[in-house]
């Protein structure tokens, strides 16, 4: 049976191959994000719905999610990454950003989504490998991380009793424009040039090589495929071995 999956952030990076990879199996897509030349883009691409959502409007998640109807899947992506350490002058508004879409934003998702979700669907919540461990001059989106992976854990059991299936996935560093303008962030703290930046970073994953966003996508996809009916309440890493726990 053709499932209805919604992906948030489904413009650009994760979300668009996550939607990718749902549409070459023939689902019923549907995609959100809040910029609205990049998202009619990507729906024209792929050919699926799209609608312009801010996932912090509480309300508006809550009306598309109604008009919507009951979801198959729900991939909680979207999300931002700014760098900020506590003396940077704009850490304050950086700290309530992150917040607020990160952690927020997932949770009017999952709040609205779960209302009328049937029996057997899924939820997957795009964390961090920053979900379970720390790097300095990323205090607002480690934490956020590391709350999007409590919200999963607790959701997974809440929703355990109606069959509907609650895990995070974890991302290294995926080659996407967030990532390409946090390496250009770091390279400029770091005071090297981007691609002297970009090699060592690159040098320093095990595998020695970022992630591709499909990759991630394909975990995302497994995680809301009948092959992972048991699995509910975990999270799990797709990092080329940058992160190991
Ligand atoms: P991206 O910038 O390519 O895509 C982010 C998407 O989120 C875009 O569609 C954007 O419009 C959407 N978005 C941002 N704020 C929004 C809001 N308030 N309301 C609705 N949509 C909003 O980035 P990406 O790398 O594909 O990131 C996707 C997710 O993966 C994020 O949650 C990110 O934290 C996570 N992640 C990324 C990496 C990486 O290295 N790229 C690593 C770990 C985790």
């Amino acid at each position: 049976m053709r499932r209805t999956v919604l992906v948030t952030g489904g413009s650009s990076g994760i979300g668009l191959e996550t939607a990718r990879a749902f549409v070459a199996c023939g689902e019923r897509v549907i995609i959100c994000s809040r910029d609205n030349e990049k998202l009619a883009r990507a729906a024209l691409e792929l050919g699926v719905e799209s609608h312009v959502l801010d996932v912090t409007d509480q309300k508006a998640v809550e009306d598309l999610f109604e008009a919507i109807g009951p979801l198959d899947a729900l991939v909680a992506n979207a999300g931002i990454c700014q760098q900020a350490r506590l003396d940077d002058t704009q850490s304050d508004d950086v700290w309530r950003r992150t917040l607020d879409i990160n952690l927020n934003g997932v949770y009017h998702c999952l709040k609205a989504a779960q209302r009328t979700m049937p029996e057997g669907s899924a939820i997957v919540t795009v964390s961090s490998g920053l979900g379970k461990n720390a790097r300095a001059g990323y205090e607002a989106y480690t934490a956020s991380k590391h709350a999007v992976l409590g919200l999963t854990k607790c959701v997974a059991l809440e929703l355990a009793p109606r069959n509907i299936r609650v895990n995070a996935v974890c991302p290294g560093w995926v080659d996407t424009p967030m990532s390409q303008a946090d390496a250009a962030e770091g390279a400029r703290r770091a005071g090297l040039a981007e691609d002297d930046f970009r090699r060592q970073a690159v040098e320093a994953i095990p595998l020695g090589r970022m992630v591709d966003p499909a990759e991630v996508a394909s975990l995302i996809f497994f995680l809301c495929s009948s092959a992972a009916r048991a699995i509910t309440g975990q999270s799990y890493n797709v990092s080329c071995g940058e992160f190991t726990n």
